[in-house]
């Protein structure tokens, strides 16, 4: 029956929007209650529903219950309250959603490929209705923001990941396709549960795992011609090592590695308009040494090479502590990823000691350790500089290494702050501080966008620091003023539009586009641009 489905599909339901003359045409008399609302007042009632709720994660089910329903309207609410709803649809909230995902589990969304999908991968590909993916989001669930392996759980990422696309850089929705590439988990406890849902196994690993991986990336290509692929959440040696493998085969990037690096970048770049000093002065020191730290660490030295410095000695300004401490080059085994920032020093076995040793102008915390910026880190930071830069990245927020008021506090306010996760903003007298959220939420809707508005067909490392440096530009000075190193987030869409302007002119100038370049490459961007709003039925 025509006007059952269409109220049951997310895509064209307009719910008591119908007009009366739709409503006549869809055979939707007397489904419907007869007053006729707009997409405004539509707004206004899901807005009281949320703000009702008792906890985050009640407003979390909400929203995902009205994005299976009505996506114009979610996305219209998501859009026009992106710094009240963005922490429920991504971090922190989407972590406790993650956690519990077999128990809050309700409608399906996205594709999930398994072990007996071999051989398969192209068949379950071709079940997903919508034929143009253009964006793919897959993760394979064993590191879950700084929650560890969650298995088939971790759906809720590429889930909240597309949501973005859609909301900060208008990617249509039926253009997004979130995978869970479910390889079994080692997470007892979830195994152990009866009402997990992924695959009741340990993960493969291996030949196995990569013959998926491979067959899962090959097929995506071949179905969906062109499409980008943004790795997340992989466990650290898979990351690095499928990163390698197919960057310069497709149009793939690793949302960890890649986009951590330009967001970090742009923070760092902003926040030497308050300190006053160069890139080529900083002394940074990293608590973590896995994808977030050195993608950022990558892209920092990407950014003075650019300057002129040789890579080397670029380097140098990279420093590390790791779960082993310090990372020094004397210190025997070492990942290939880590090698180049093993630089000759004494060991130092804990932070503070780094710290004490190194004498660095910035700390950044991505190594999902909660409170590992303690009072007297960030007292000895405020020692060493005048305005020390503070980044602690780890999400969600209960692994955050310092909360905003602890960084804020025990530097006498002097902290340049960020964090990956959101914190409100902290009054002190008659002063108050705004922290910014460095998450790569202000890098891959716009990188994503401009790859596939432009056909790219890679994704390359200039586009990241060229990301990175767009959006630093968007910073102005009343957001320094208050602390705030990245644009309020209510600018997310421009700043995004901005930065896919910026990576797709770098895919027509590179020859990695067999577009024609359009004439203003800015007005195209925006065409091809999602609008949360209603069609008209005739
Ligand atoms: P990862 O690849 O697994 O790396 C984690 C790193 O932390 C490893 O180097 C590990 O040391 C180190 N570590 C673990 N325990 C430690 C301890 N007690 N002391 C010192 N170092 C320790 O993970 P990742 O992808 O880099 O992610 C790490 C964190 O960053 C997560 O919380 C994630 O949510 C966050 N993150 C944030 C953003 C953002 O946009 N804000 C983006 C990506 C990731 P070993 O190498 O010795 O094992
Ligand atoms: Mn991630």
């Amino acid at each position: 029956h025509q006007g059952v489905k269409i109220l049951h599909d997310p895509i064209r339901n307009k719910s008591t929007a119908f007009t009366d003359a739709e409503r006549d045409a869809l055979k939707l008399r007397g489904l419907l209650p007869p007053r006729i609302h707009s997409l405004a007042e539509q707004e206004m009632r899901v807005l009281g529903a949320i703000r009702s709720k008792v906890n985050d994660l009640e407003r979390y089910l909400y929203l995902i219950g009205l994005q299976d329903r009505n996506e114009t309207l979610f996305y219209r609410v998501l859009m026009n309250h992106i710094e009240e709803m963005m922490p429920l649809v991504y971090t922190p909230t989407v972590g406790k959603a993650c956690q519990e995902f077999g128990h809050i589990y309700r409608i399906p969304r996205g594709l999930y490929i398994g072990p007996s999908d071999r051989g398969h991968i192209r068949e379950v590909l071709d079940n997903w209705p919508h034929k143009n993916a253009r964006i793919i989001v897959v993760t394979d669930g064993e590191r879950i923001l700084g929650l560890g392996d969650l298995g088939a759980n971790g759906m809720g990422i590429p889930i909240g990941k597309l949501s973005l696309y859609t909301a900060c850089a208008g990617i249509h929705p039926t253009q997004c396709l979130p995978v869970m590439l479910d390889v079994g988990t080692n997470n007892e406890e979830l195994l152990n549960d009866p009402l997990y849902n992924g695959v009741e196994r340990r993960r493969i690993r291996g030949e196995q795992y990569d013959a998926l991986v491979d067959e899962f990336i090959t097929a995506a290509q071949d179905m969906f011609p062109g499409v980008l692929i943004q790795l997340e959440d992989f466990g650290n040696a898979n990351a690095f090592r499928l990163l390698q493998q197919y960057r310069q085969k497709t149009c793939l990037f690793d949302d960890d590695i890649q986009g951590t690096g330009a967001v970090a970048l742009a923070g760092i770049i902003s926040a030497l308009r308050i300190t006053g000093g160069e890139l080529s002065d900083q002394r940074l020191l990293f608590l973590g040494a896995g994808e977030a730290g050195i993608g950022i660490a990558d892209t920092v030295v990407a950014a003075l090479v650019d300057e002129g410095m040789s890579v080397e000695k670029a380097r140098q300004h990279c420093w590390f502590v790791d779960s082993k401490g310090l990372v020094v080059s004397d210190r025997g085994e070492i990942s290939a990823s880590k090698r180049p920032y093993a630089h000759k020093h004494a060991a130092a076995g804990s932070f503070i000691e780094a710290v004490k040793a190194l004498q660095p102008t910035a700390i950044i915390g991505v190594s999902g350790q909660a409170g590992a910026f303690s009072r007297e880190v960030i007292e000895v930071m405020g020692e060493i500089n005048q305005r020390p830069i503070i980044f602690a990245l780890s999400n969600p927020t209960s692994k955050a290494e310092c909360s905003a008021e602890q960084a804020y506090d025990w530097s006498q306010g002097q902290a340049i702050f960020a964090s990956g996760s959101p914190f409100e903003p902290v009054e002190r007298g008659s002063r108050t501080f705004v922290p910014g959220q460095g998450n790569n939420a202000y890098i891959f809707p716009g990188v994503g966008l401009g790859a596939v508005a432009s056909r790219a067909r890679r994704v390359t490392d200039e586009m990241f620091l060229r990301a990175a440096r767009t959006l630093a530009e968007q910073v102005t000075d009343q957001d320094l003023e208050l602390g705030r190193i990245y644009p309020s987030l209510s600018r997310i869409r421009d700043v995004s539009a901005l930065i896919a302007r910026d990576v797709a002119a770098i895919a027509y100038s590179q020859g990695l586009s067999d577009r024609e370049e359009p004439e203003d490459i800015m007005a195209d961007i925006e065409s091809q641009m999602f609008q949360p709003v209603y069609p008209h039925y005739a």
